[in-house]
């Protein structure tokens, strides 16, 4: 996944304000480049797991569609546990063609921003190139 620093602080931002609940928001552009960021709301308001509320997501991906983009990436936080998916995480990570980003909190100071793909085959770690 490519993306510029700019949307990098932004999903940093976005995770720090929300904490000490999981922050979540979806990412576009184009193949593995990202474009354009969206916050979004935690529908479950919880500091251990998030879910997109769906006619947000819907909205989304509207205006996605409507700017001829395509989803990248889903992004979330964990303000207090590693940048790994978690059993959840990955039980409901329903496109296995988009980057998952979490974002870890653990160290307030050194957030860490890591990527995966996580498809029935498993999870794997992407490469993030950020310019
Ligand atoms: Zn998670």
């Amino acid at each position: 996944m490519q993306i510029e620093g700019k949307y990098l602080s932004e999903m940093i931002s976005h995770a720090r304000e929300d904490a000490p609940r999981e922050a979540c928001g979806i990412l576009a552009g184009t193949g593995h480049r990202v474009l354009r960021i969206y916050r979004a709301r935690n529908a479950q308001r919880s500091p251990t797991s998030y879910s997109l509320d769906p006619e947000e997501q819907y909205r989304i991906f509207r205006d996605i569609e409507d700017r001829g983009l395509e989803l990248v990436g889903i992004y979330h936080s964990h303000p207090s546990s590693p940048a790994t998916p978690s059993d959840t995480d990955i039980e409901q990570a329903y496109y296995p063609e988009v980057s998952y980003v979490v974002i870890s909190l653990a160290d307030p100071d050194e957030p860490q921003v890591r990527v995966f793909r996580i498809t029935e085959e498993g999870v794997a770690e992407e490469d993030m190139l950020v310019v």
